[in-house]
Order: C-alpha cells, then sequence, then structure tokens
C-alpha cells in the first residue's frame, strides 16, 4: 500500500482535501470512481444538438443580457456556423458576466433543453476556447468530490495515482498498483478484462467507448470491479466465518427428555417446515463452535415454538438461555407463552420487565446469576450489565432486525460471564425475510434457515384498498364485525416528524371510537404508555374482554391475538412496505377468514401508489421483501444507519446478481487453491472488505 504523503506530487492542501473524501492511498484514489462522464472528446453543432443529451458546443457570444423578469438571470447567446443556443444562469457572479461577454469564444458543456425562444442549456460548463484549449481525447470523468477540490483536480489526483510506479522490492509484495490480485483464469473465463485495462477505461475512458454503459456501470470493465468487489466481499464474510468456527462453545447434544415430551403435549404438529428449521439448529448446538443462526419466517409461519424446542435442547445439558424481544409487549407475550409450555417441565422461568418493582427485579437478577432460573426472558433489558448469567449457553433474538448491532454483540458477550471461556450459540429470528441476493452477500457469514409454510389452516387474508372518503362505510363495518364476536385492530395513521402528534393522533382516534360505539369495548395501546398499561390493555384484548384495539406500530411485530381477524391501517400509503406486512401479519392467525383494510388518502405519490399494489397483490413476506428490496435499495432496506452495514460502492445486487453467483463459486475456489490470491485481493479493497464484515 502506497501512502499519498509519500508521493512529492502531491501537495499538502490537496492531501487534506483528499482526506476529507477518506483518500489517504493510491488504491483509494484507484478506487475513487466516476459518478458519470461527460462527452467534451466532440464539439457539436448548434443545429445538430439533441434535447436531453448531454454536448459541448464552442462558438462566440453574441448577446449578453441580466434579466430580472420572471426573476433574476443571465441569458448569454452562443452562436457557432450553424445556429444559435441560449445559455441561461440563475445563479451567476458578476465574473461570469464578463467572461459571457459578447464576442468571447466560449466552449460551454450542458444538456440540451426545450426554452422558450429554441434550445437552450442551463448552467452549463463553460471554458474560454482559446486557439490552443483542445477537444478532450477521452471522455470526461466526473467525480464524488468535496468542498475545496475541483474535478480538474481531483481528476489530477487520480492520473497521478493510475501513472504512480509502486516501488517493488523483494521483502514487500511485488505488486504494483494496478496489477492483478487474481489469477488470469478468474476473471477471462467470465469474460472480464484485466484489473489495469479496467482501471484505466473508468477513469479514461476512450472517445468512442459506449457512454451508455458507462454510465449505467454495466460496461465489461466496471462489471470487472463489481466483480472484483463482491469476491472481496465473499472472501472477507468468509474469513470472518472461518474465525467464528475456531471459536469454542460449548458442545450441546441433541435433547432426549425435554423436547420430546414437549412434542408430546403441544396441541399440534410441528409442520415439515419447522422440523427441518428444529434439526438444523439441533445440529449446530452439537458443534464446538459458536451458532450464527437466522431463522426466518414469514409472519405467522411458527418461530417461537422453533426457539422453545431449541432453548430445551441447551437447558436440557445445563445451560442457561435468553430469549430477546424488542418490545415489551412481545417480551410479555413470550413469557406467558414460554410458562404455560415450561412450567409443566418444571422449568425456571425469569422476566426482566421494565415494569417490575425494584424488589422484583432484585430477586429476578439472583435467580439468573445463581443459575436457578434456566430461561430469562426480557427486552434490552437482558444486555444490561447488572444482568449476570451462571451460564449462558444460547441466546435467542426476536424479531433481530429491529435490535442494533450494538446490542446484538452485547448479548453475545455475556456468554463470557462464566468461567468457562465459551462464545455462545445464537439464534436470530426475523419476520422480514432477507431477499436472496442479500443473504447471499451482506448475510453470508450467516447460517440461515428458513420456514417456508404456514401451519395449515389459516385463511388467506383478504386485502382491500379503499380511499379515505369511504371511512364511515369501514367503520360500519368494524362495528359489524365487533357486533358478532370478532376483534379488530384499527391502527392509526403514522406521524414519523412527530412523536407528541403520533399520540394526540392515537388518543383522538380513541376518543372518536368511543363517542360513535358507545356499545363496544374499545382498547387503545400505544408507544408511550408505562409497560403495565400496555400489558393490562393487551391482555383485556386477547381475553376478548376488547372487540376494538385502537392502536399505533407498536403492534407490529410479534403480537398474536389469533380472534382478531380484521385490520384497518389508516393513511396506509405513509407505511413502508415491510411495516405494512408485519402489521397485517396480525391478523390471519386463526381460522377465521381475515381481512385487512388499507385506508389511503387520494393523491397518492408513485411509489406509495406502488406499495399499496404490491401489499394488494401479494401475501408473501418473500415477494414482499423483494419488492421492498427493490423499492428502496439495500441501504434503506438494511437500515444502514441502525445496522452500521456499509453498502458495496460498485457492485449493485440487482444489476449484478450473475456477478454474485460468480464471486460465490470463485470465492471457495480460490481459498482451496490460491490462498495468496486471496490476501492479494483483500489487501486491494481490505478498507472496503474489512468494513463489510461488520455486519
Ligand atoms: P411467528 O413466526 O410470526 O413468530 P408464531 O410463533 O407467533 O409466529 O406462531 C403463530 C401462531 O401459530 C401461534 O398461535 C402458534 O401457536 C401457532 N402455530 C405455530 N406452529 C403451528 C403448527 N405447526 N400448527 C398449528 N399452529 C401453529
Ligand atoms: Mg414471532
Amino acid at each position: 500500500m502506497t501512502k499519498l504523503t509519500d508521493i512529492k506530487a502531491f501537495s499538502k492542501p490537496l492531501l487534506a482535501n483528499l482526506a476529507k473524501l477518506g483518500l489517504t492511498q493510491i488504491q483509494d484514489l484507484l478506487l475513487h470512481l466516476p459518478l458519470r462522464y461527460m462527452d467534451e472528446t466532440r464539439i457539436i453543432a448548434v443545429r445538430d444538438l439533441r434535447l436531453g443529451d448531454a454536448a459541448l458546443v464552442e462558438g462566440e457570444i453574441v448577446h449578453n443580457e441580466v434579466t430580472y423578469k420572471p426573476r433574476k438571470a443571465l441569458i448569454a447567446k452562443l452562436e457557432d456556423a450553424s445556429g444559435q443556443l441560449t445559455l441561461r444562469f440563475l445563479h451567476f457572479y458578476p465574473s461570469q458576466i464578463s467572461a459571457l461577454k459578447v464576442g468571447a469564444k466560449i466552449r460551454a458543456y450542458g444538456e440540451t433543453r426545450q426554452g422558450f425562444f429554441g434550445y437552450e442549456m442551463v448552467h452549463p460548463n463553460c471554458k474560454v476556447a482559446g486557439n490552443d484549449a483542445l477537444v478532450a481525447e477521452t471522455l470526461t470523468p466526473v467525480y464524488p468530490t468535496a468542498a475545496g477540490l475541483t474535478q480538474p483536480n481531483i481528476r489530477k489526483a487520480i492520473q497521478i495515482a493510475i501513472n504512480h510506479k509502486a516501488i517493488s522490492n523483494h521483502t514487500h509484495s511485488s505488486q504494483t498498483n494496478l496489477s492483478e490480485t487474481l489469477p488470469a483464469a478468474v476473471y477471462q473465463k467470465s469474460g472480464l478484462p484485466s484489473f489495469a485495462t479496467s482501471i484505466k477505461a473508468i477513469h479514461y475512458p476512450a472517445p468512442d467507448a459506449n457512454l451508455a454503459s458507462l454510465e449505467e456501470r454495466n460496461s465489461p470493465e466496471w462489471r470487472r470491479l463489481a466483480f472484483d468487489e463482491l469476491l472481496a466481499q465473499q472472501l472477507s464474510m468468509r474469513k470472518h466465518d472461518a474465525k467464528r468456527r475456531s471459536v469454542e462453545a460449548p458442545i450441546i447434544a441433541a435433547s432426549k427428555k425435554l423436547v420430546p415430551k414437549m412434542l408430546q403435549t403441544l396441541p399440534f404438529k410441528l409442520t415439515n417446515s419447522q422440523q427441518k428449521v428444529v434439526a438444523e439448529i439441533s445440529q449446530d448446538l452439537i458443534q464446538s463452535y459458536p451458532m450464527q443462526r437466522l431463522l426466518q419466517g414469514d409472519v405467522g409461519s411458527g418461530k417461537t415454538i422453533v426457539a422453545c424446542l431449541s432453548a430445551l435442547q441447551a437447558i436440557e445439558h445445563g445451560w442457561q438461555v435468553a430469549l430477546m424481544a424488542p418490545t415489551e409487549i412481545l417480551a410479555e407475550q413470550h413469557f406467558k407463552k414460554f410458562s404455560q409450555w415450561l412450567t409443566p417441565l418444571n422449568i425456571n422461568i425469569a422476566w426482566l420487565s421494565g415494569s417490575q418493582t425494584k424488589k422484583q427485579r432484585e430477586s429476578e437478577l439472583a435467580s439468573i446469576a445463581s443459575g436457578a432460573a434456566q430461561l430469562a426472558v426480557g427486552t434490552h433489558a437482558l444486555f444490561q450489565t447488572t444482568v449476570i448469567f451462571k451460564k449462558l449457553g444460547l441466546s435467542i433474538i426476536d424479531e433481530q432486525h429491529r435490535f442494533g448491532v450494538q446490542q446484538r454483540l452485547a448479548l453475545r458477550k455475556k456468554g463470557d460471564s462464566h468461567d468457562l471461556n465459551l462464545n455462545l450459540h445464537q439464534l436470530m429470528m426475523s419476520a422480514t425475510p432477507i431477499p436472496r441476493t442479500l443473504s447471499m452477500s451482506y448475510y453470508a457469514d450467516l447460517d440461515v434457515s428458513t420456514i417456508d409454510e404456514l401451519p395449515p389452516g389459516r385463511t388467506p387474508i383478504v386485502t382491500k384498498l379503499v380511499s379515505d372518503e369511504r371511512r364511515d362505510e369501514i367503520l360500519q363495518r368494524v362495528r359489524e364485525a365487533c357486533a358478532v364476536g370478532k376483534q379488530a385492530y384499527w391502527v392509526c395513521p403514522l406521524i414519523e416528524e412527530s412523536e407528541t402528534l403520533q399520540l394526540q393522533t392515537a388518543n383522538d382516534t380513541f376518543a372518536h371510537m368511543q363517542s360513535i360505539f358507545p356499545d363496544l369495548n374499545i382498547g387503545l395501546v400505544h408507544g408511550r404508555m408505562k409497560p403495565s398499561e400496555k400489558q393490562a390493555v393487551m391482555q383485556a384484548f386477547i381475553n376478548n374482554q376488547t372487540q376494538l384495539l385502537v392502536a399505533t406500530t407498536v403492534i407490529e411485530v410479534g403480537v398474536d391475538v389469533p380472534n382478531a381477524s380484521l385490520m384497518v391501517i389508516e393513511h396506509a400509503e405513509r407505511f413502508g412496505l415491510s411495516q405494512l406486512h408485519q402489521l397485517r401479519g396480525r391478523i390471519g392467525r386463526g381460522a377465521e377468514k381475515s381481512t385487512c383494510i388499507l385506508l389511503y388518502q387520494n393523491k397518492l405519490s408513485e411509489t406509495a401508489r406502488a406499495r399499496l399494489k404490491i401489499m394488494f397483490e401479494n401475501t408473501d413476506g418473500f415477494i414482499i421483501a423483494q419488492a421492498d428490496l427493490h423499492l428502496r435499495g439495500p441501504g434503506e432496506f438494511l437500515g444502514t444507519r441502525q445496522s452500521g452495514v456499509p453498502m458495496l460502492k460498485v457492485a449493485d445486487l440487482e444489476r449484478d446478481v450473475d456477478l454474485l453467483e460468480l464471486a460465490r463459486q470463485w470465492a471457495d475456489k480460490l481459498i482451496k487453491e490460491y490462498p495468496q490470491a486471496v490476501d492479494q485481493h483483500l489487501e486491494r479493497w481490505m478498507r472496503l472488505a474489512d468494513e463489510l464484515v461488520k455486519v
């Protein structure tokens, strides 16, 4: 690796500016890739300009005026042998007025638009066309940049980096900055050019290069870099995975007593899918390295019982289990369910909740510390340092996407609190399925088990899209459903900007429902209530003491009230796809036919319309997740801010899915057959790859 500070050609201020962009090494500059390109290789005659295309024109300024109507603007007219073109500036400096004085010979680059008086360019890039000002030989790259760093400067810096001869000596690697990290077979077989060719073609595309494929990043050269990046990601994930496998974890044999007993008493039979994933998890626990398994299954697919059976395997062999849920409501529900299932098996369960008295809490903590509690259920309260386990062997995290990485790591560390320096087995559960491309890339270091069928006897949920103008009809429908003993959720509109407003809306909706339905018992649950209040409201709904539950998205995850068969979501257009899917998953849990009504406000935006259409047409969580990924992109989908997952910079999982497959195949082969190439490749992409394993 060559540091930029070691190269004389870079001045101090330039170095400082490059550092602002995180560019401190030669490799960083090589991989600082253009956002787009300008075609300044040809001068286009004004007459030949095409609307919407960016082009370079050259001519004499024949008119220059600052107008004030409709707003202040600098208008210049450029004339060449073929015609005239308007150059329009809405923001400008006095120096620009004089640079565009009548008679000046100017070269302007911009996108041609239709103006009032013929073609025009708004804010074109202008240069004085001196006699020696040659037309560019290659397409001109436009780079991401920072204040103080001009395009010509960053272009020049990259040029220096490309031309810099790495000093190769024998003690250090013989790599140069542009040399191959991979055996030729790897990329040639896939029809990809060399790294050096690709870097040069991307930074200095030939004049006849296909601008569209450069900008779409699907030229062979871009594909080579995307492949390299995906391969680096795969390699680093596999290294990470290998490291995990070298760590010791408790070997927990299969359950002989508790699991069979539990299965006997269960009122239902496991689906084939459930049996399959239980076996996969059981097999992991038998290994001497920590399990890191993601259990994904659509809402209602029955993940909880799978978690319970896995916990029993650990408990049977004297290990403690922690079960964590992201909300109080869900943690409480799990506590109740597990108590109901496990108390007959004489298993002690500790319960940590925000609504406990200090005394209760202390007694729970004591039983966790002494090992008397074999299972501890709670919210993130379980990570706190005051919680000390005697012998924690397995942690189970429900709705894992709702937790941050830090929280998950904090729980993992708890495994070290007993004498044995073993690491924990971890089971993460999620009802937001990870689309295949993501699980092959960002989650490549996790093992994934999938429940792909719902328990039998469920009737599919019918989804209706209804304009808010028909709200009264819907209210009527709610009343009728409740009158015949059904239960319904009314989900209040999401107000992301203000929690106070959100709260107010929930309260208002509740008051309104009470006034129009005096004969119904109505509950209200929202995020600002005390945990004990929430629990009381949920319990009343579960017990069918209330028929209608007015709720915010606090009911989004995990809540399981099988008798509820109607859900109305107000302002459904404000919710995200996975949120809608999660919410809708609260119904359709019993044998009763369920209906979800998405009330929307007219004048939908295009994406809101697309989201609602997807909800209307699909109930399969995988299809919805895929569509969600498509609409929002991986950054938003994974919730980067929350998860701390850095994004791929070159590759695009939708566009480059074939390269992802290829990278996966090659990663295994390289690790086996070309370990040196693996190190070289990771060194080149390291700064990126290193971050990618923080998942
Ligand atoms: P999720 O996967 O969304 O967490 P749950 O574990 O809450 O789903 O299960 C949803 C409902 O289905 C629960 O009431 C649960 O008891 C029930 N259930 C789970 N597995 C089966 C099965 N194999 N047959 C019938 N009902 C089941
Ligand atoms: Mg669940």
